[in-house]
Order: C-alpha cells, then sequence, then structure tokens
C-alpha cells in the first residue's frame, strides 16, 4: 500500500494546473488518470488549436445556483493569472476573435506537452491508465481503490471533471466520491450540444449553413435569442449559435418544457428591407417557378420547407403578389423548428451543474464538510459560455487548490 501526501485524481485542466501549483508549493503530489494519456479534451479543443481562455472574463460568462462562489473565485483570478500561468511554462498567447485566447502554436498539444513536462520536472507522479473506483475516509486519511490498487493520502483533491464527452474520459465518478463523503450534487444537462429534432424535413436540408439568428420559446413563450451559425444536420441542428443556446434548451426539456425555436435565415436584412429587396425583384410576365426565383437569395435544400411553411399557393414568379411575399419574408424570418432532444452527454463540451458549491470554500477550494478534501474545474456545479471561459474555470481553480 502507498501512502501518498496528495493525490489528485483526474488529470485534466484543473488537475494539471493543481497538480503544477501544488508541487510548486513543495507538496509530493501523484496524479491519477483513467485515460491511457493526460488532458484529452485538451487535445481535441478548439478543433485542436485550444481556445485555452478569453481576455474578459466576466461573471455573467458562467453559470451555477451560486454566482456568488464563481465571483469569489475569479476575485484576482482573471485572464492575467493565468497567462501569467502559461508564460512560466513557456507557453506564448495570441488572441483571436471577441478576446479568445490560444496558444501561439495553434497546437493544442503544445499545451498539454508543456504542461506534462513542468509537471513531471517538478516531481509530480503521473500515473495514467488508473481509475478510482471508490474513495473513503477514515480518521485523517483517504483510502482510494484503484484499478492498479489500493492508495491513501492525507490531502484528496477531486478533479475528475463532468459526464461531458464520455468518449474522452468524461464521467460521473467524482460526484460518486464527493456524494458518498456527504457532498450535494446539483442536476447535470449536457450543454454545448447539438439539438435533436423529429421534424423530417431537417434531413433534407442536412450540410446547410447559414448565418442567422435563432429564438427560443419554451411553452410559447420567448426565452431568450443567438446569433451565428445554424448548421442543419440529419438528426436536427447545430452550429455556433446552437450550441450557445443548448444550455438554455437542455434545461428547459428536463424539465419537460415543450421548446421550440424560431430561425432567422437572413438575420442581415430586417422585414422592409427583405420584403423590398423580393418585390424588386418580381418579372411581371415571367413564368420562372417560384422555387427556381428563390434560389436567387436562399440556399435550395431550404425552399421547399419555406414554400411549405409560408402555405404559398402561388407557383409562378408573375402569380406573387404583397401578399405573397409578406408570407415569404415571415418565413424566411421566422423558420419553425421543435426540438425534442438533445444529442446528450456524448455530443456535448460540458455539462450544467455539479457539486453544490455552497459546500466549497472558494478561497482554497476546500471542502466546507469534509477536511483536506478539495475540488477544480468542471466537476463543481460551474460552467461557462463557449469562448475559453469552460478552460479559465479549469485553471483558476486548479491554480487555487495549489495556492
Ligand atoms: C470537444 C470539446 C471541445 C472543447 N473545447 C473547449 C475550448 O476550446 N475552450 C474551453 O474553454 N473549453 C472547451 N471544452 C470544455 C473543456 O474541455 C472542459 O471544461 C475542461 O476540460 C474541464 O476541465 P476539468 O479538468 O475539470 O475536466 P476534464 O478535462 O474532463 O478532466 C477530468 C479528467 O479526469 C479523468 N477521470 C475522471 N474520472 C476518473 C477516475 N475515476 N479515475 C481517474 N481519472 C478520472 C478523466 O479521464 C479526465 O482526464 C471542450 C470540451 C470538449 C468535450
Amino acid at each position: 500500500m502507498n501512502n501518498e501526501n496528495i493525490i489528485i485524481v483526474g488529470a485534466g485542466a484543473a488537475g494539471l494546473a493543481a497538480a503544477i501549483g501544488c508541487a510548486r508549493a513543495g507538496q509530493k503530489i501523484t496524479l491519477l488518470e483513467q485515460n491511457n494519456k493526460i488532458g484529452k479534451k485538451i487535445l481535441v479543443s478548439g478543433n485542436g488549436k485550444c481556445n485555452i481562455d478569453n481576455r474578459y472574463i466576466n461573471l455573467n460568462r458562467f453559470h451555477s445556483q451560486n454566482p456568488d462562489f464563481i465571483a469569489k473565485v475569479l476575485e484576482s483570478y482573471d485572464f492575467a493569472v493565468v497567462e501569467k500561468f502559461f508564460t512560466s511554462l513557456g507557453l506564448e498567447l495570441v488572441e483571436g476573435k471577441e478576446g479568445k485566447m490560444f496558444p501561439m502554436s495553434l497546437q493544442a498539444f503544445s499545451v498539454v506537452e508543456l504542461l506534462e513536462y513542468e509537471a513531471r520536472k517538478i516531481g509530480v507522479e503521473i500515473v495514467c491508465e488508473c481509475a478510482v473506483t471508490s474513495v473513503s475516509k477514515q480518521g485523517d486519511t483517504f483510502t482510494l481503490e484503484t484499478t492498479l490498487g489500493t492508495k491513501t493520502c492525507t490531502q484528496l483533491v477531486l478533479t475528475s471533471g463532468s459526464p461531458a464527452a464520455p468518449q474522452l474520459g468524461g464521467s460521473n465518478s467524482g460526484y460518486a466520491f464527493a456524494t458518498k463523503l456527504g457532498h450535494t450534487l446539483v442536476p447535470r444537462h449536457p450543454s454545448l450540444v447539438q439539438l435533436c429534432s423529429q421534424e423530417s424535413w431537417v434531413k433534407g436540408c442536412a450540410g446547410v449553413k447559414v448565418a442567422g439568428l435563432v429564438k427560443l420559446y419554451a411553452n410559447g413563450e420567448y426565452i431568450t435569442e443567438k446569433k451565428g451559425d445554424l448548421l442543419f444536420t440529419n438528426y436536427g441542428i447545430s452550429g455556433l449559435a446552437i450550441l450557445d443556446l443548448s444550455r438554455e434548451v437542455s434545461t428547459r426539456l428536463a424539465n419537460f418544457d415543450y421548446c421550440e425555436l424560431s430561425l432567422d435565415l437572413m438575420p442581415e436584412y430586417s422585414k422592409e428591407k427583405l420584403t423590398n429587396l423580393l418585390l424588386a425583384r418580381i418579372q411581371k410576365e415571367s413564368e420562372k417557378p417560384i422555387g427556381l426565383w428563390l434560389q436567387g437569395i436562399l440556399n435550395k435544400k431550404l425552399i421547399a420547407i419555406i414554400l411549405e411553411q409560408s402555405k404559398s399557393r402561388v407557383k409562378l414568379e408573375k402569380e406573387l403578389g404583397r401578399k405573397e411575399i409578406n408570407k415569404l419574408v415571415h418565413t424566411i424570418k421566422n423558420l419553425k423548428l421543435s426540438v425534442n432532444d438533445t444529442k446528450g452527454f456524448k455530443g456535448a463540451e460540458v455539462a450544467t451543474g455539479g457539486i453544490d458549491t455552497s459546500e466549497v470554500n472558494p478561497q482554497t477550494m476546500e471542502s466546507k464538510l469534509v477536511p483536506n478534501l478539495f475540488f477544480a474545474g468542471e466537476v463543481l456545479d460551474v460552467d461557462g459560455d463557449r469562448g475559453g471561459f469552460n478552460f479559465h474555470w479549469a485553471w483558476v481553480t486548479g491554480l487555487r487548490v495549489g495556492k
């Protein structure tokens, strides 16, 4: 049996930051990872470029049942702290759109390789293919059952993440360990995830991408809207605007709300501007079929559904009048799509919910219920918007543990 000083469970972003922080403070650290390599989510993030953080850290980009906790953690733990940390590893950062930060190499693996080099250099023992299966505490000692045998420690850090992306190591195990030790869980739902629809027409539009605006209605009531890419797929809809909206949809579907999206396929055109554009395009004696006429402004795959939803009866360009144009404009700017599910944790980048943060000290990340038990990263009831905010949370909570 091994008697370690500090064991950290999970070598993702939070675990690596915590391990380096603790080891720099002179602690003996063992970092256990169930996967065959560390940082799998970092490696695939930002399409392999790793959107490592965001320059504009703001409380309203993070979500939790307990926003006060986030405010306290982020106090003096802004982007500059993360930048300093990466500079200390020899990693330079560059800025993309909307404050998104990336490694200068634009290669996610440079982030993982530099983190690993630093951790090993300062004595962190990294053990891969070691899944922790149970945790208990007797007196001052934590006992961990793992696939590589029993391990004990006097301080335990849970950085085992959320169930999002199980194919990369996403797991519920941290929640199971924490609840067994007396902690409470806030319900988890997939977020930053694609949405499913049972409406058959979407399949016919699969592959079509438009720069649009999506509004969410739950039980007929307007909830919120997002602008950006909309990508039709054979299961429903994806794209950046959909990912940004998905947290709200996921939570509402779990509450059995009826969710409907209203898609504006031409948000840059006001109703009036689009009406005028269409009216100006009508040629009086033209025998051109309406479908072909609409191809002058819209993707062909979307036209059949626009005509169907607008209930247009005219067949030829010359038959178009203001009434028909109004119907078409209304549908192009309010295409309805009901949503019945999400692609689940498998498709999600993050999970909402997690360990109730009212039971954790935001200064030290130590449990208020179990002395010497610490948490960092997504295992906590905090998730962020797309754009580097989730990694920010992982880095700063990990560094706070180290401190
Ligand atoms: C496809 C994808 C792209 C993303 N892109 C971005 C992005 O560009 N920017 C951004 O900010 N966020 C992004 N995210 C979200 C970000 O990856 C997470 O928020 C972040 O990784 C959370 O860090 P963590 O350390 O808390 O958890 P994780 O990174 O999930 O690490 C937890 C680790 O614990 C291990 N583990 C779990 N249970 C056990 C156990 N019982 N025993 C041993 N090990 C265990 C897991 O294998 C895993 O390696 C993306 C996520 C995905 C899935």
